[in-house]
């Protein structure tokens, strides 16, 4: 597959599974937080998940366990954050396609929820993982979709992938980071960014190189 073969316009029995920080919101909401909210030390946390020696559940525990901020605050920073343009057309896209639309994340759904009810799209299915304020201006998270046979993830986003596979006929993946690694393998088609673009460009991973989601419209129209 390559930006120049044309796709097969989206049709009711393709799913999109999308990434949320940095695909969604142009930033990664996670270290927006961290660098906004965050004592020192987080960045080191940041990068021992990054080379795999820590799982995400223990990164992103440990680092929301430190950061200090009121729900109130946290929120209207959360609101603040830019989103790509072109979400609702790829919504359109799909629902008039008759496609599934699926946000997969190893975030939180605390923010998702957020930006979602602010873009007036809370009818999208999310799949991710949970954070709560503990009362102390501290958010604790959980991981109601850790899956047994992956210790890397909180929310493995391989093992979803997996699951809408049985209903799907083609699987197109659109991410930008290191957890859209896994599944991008395993996906029909992918729509990579950033660092997941430069890791399938090295893996020989078959990927359409994009900058936004306007380009995924364009080329699923
Ligand atoms: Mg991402
Ligand atoms: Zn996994």
């Amino acid at each position: 597959m390559s930006a120049s073969q044309p796709l097969a316009p989206l049709s009711h029995s393709d799913a999109i599974l999308c990434d949320f920080d940095g695909t969604i919101t142009l930033e990664d909401t996670g270290l927006a937080t961290m660098r906004t909210f965050a004592g020192p030390g987080w960045w080191d946390i940041e990068l021992a998940w990054r080379r795999g020696e820590i799982g995400s559940m223990e990164c992103l525990s440990r680092q929301f366990s430190m950061i200090d901020v009121s729900p109130e605050h946290y929120r209207s920073f959360i609101e603040s954050q830019p989103v790509d343009p072109a979400l609702a057309d790829l919504v359109q896209l799909c629902e008039r396609a008759g496609c599934r639309f699926i946000i997969l994340t190893d975030g939180l759904d605390l923010y998702i929820q957020w930006i979602l009810q602010k873009l007036a799209l809370t009818s999208l299915e999310v799949w991710s993982n949970e954070g709560r304020f503990d009362g102390s201006g501290r958010i604790v998270c959980s991981f109601p979709h850790q899956h047994p046979i992956c210790k890397v993830h909180g929310n493995c986003k391989l093992a979803h992938l997996f699951r809408t596979r049985r209903d799907s006929r083609r699987i197109i993946y659109v991410g930008d980071g290191y957890t859209d690694m896994c599944p991008a393998a395993s996906a029909d088609v992918v729509f990579a960014k950033d660092v997941l673009a430069e890791h399938c460009e090295r893996a020989g991973i078959p990927a359409v190189r994009c900058e936004c989601l306007a380009d995924v419209v364009t080329a699923l129209a």
